[in-house]
């Protein structure tokens, strides 16, 4: 199986190449074409397996041929646990979205750090990468809006809910459509995830690991 099969076009896949990706991941042949056709997936993998990549590279695609939404409204939204994974997954996006014909604006917020330059940064952004109480606090503010977002990304979702952030995420999910894409990831699946996916998940396809 070859990156080139799966989908994805030709600028992307120079980048790709460049990051010495010679060969799609078990979970990357599995989930970006599930992706790309507009699936939901959900998807049991631990760090390491490539599920960055599985879902950084299908949605980039997937904005190539998405006209731009209107200021501070977020089109595609990844809710990670920790500051270091927002920061991380922010630089996969920036990494594989830089040479795109369509640019699209990622932005990576998360606490403990000042609110007013994410606040002021998040002018144009598309993409964002956050975790879930300071997106609470910069929805609060007005600083963006998620009605309209169109792709949801739960990664690590069970170490969202280890951290405590079940309630945040119920307060996120009412603010987003009903009607959008919706991708999780978690490395375990217990009674919550499971509950997340029948609340959240449109038939999702099921990738395990
Ligand atoms: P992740 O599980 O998303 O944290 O990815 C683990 C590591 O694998 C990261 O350092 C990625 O850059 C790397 N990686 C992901 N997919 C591939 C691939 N297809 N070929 C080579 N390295 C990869």
């Amino acid at each position: 199986m070859s990156f080139e099969s799966l989908g994805l076009s030709e600028p992307l896949l120079k980048t790709i190449a460049e990051q010495n990706y010679t060969q799609p991941y078990p979970i990357q042949e599995a989930a970006i074409p599930a992706i790309l056709k507009g699936n939901d997936v959900l998807g049991i993998a631990k760090t390491g397996s490539g599920k960055t990549a599985s879902f950084v590279l299908p949605i980039l695609e997937l904005f190539q041929n998405k006209p731009a939404a209107a200021n501070r409204h977020i089109s595609a939204l990844i809710l990670v646990p920790t500051r270091e994974l927002a920061v991380q997954v922010g630089v996969v996006f920036q990494t594989f979205g830089e040479r795109l014909p369509r640019k699209v604006k990622t932005m990576a917020v998360y606490g403990g750090v000042s609110i007013n330059p994410q606040m002021i940064g998040l002018q144009g952004v598309e993409i964002l990468v956050a975790t879930p109480g300071r997106l609470l606090d910069l929805l609060s503010y007005k600083a963006l809006n998620i009605s309209q977002t169109q792709i949801l990304v739960l990664d690590e979702a069970d170490k969202m809910l280890n951290l405590g952030f079940a309630e945040e995420m119920k307060d996120i999910f009412f603010l987003l459509p009903k009607n959008r894409q919706s991708i999780l990831f978690s490395a375990t699946l217990g009674d919550e995830i499971d509950q997340i996916n029948k609340t959240q998940l449109k038939d999702p396809v099921r990738i395990e690991i």
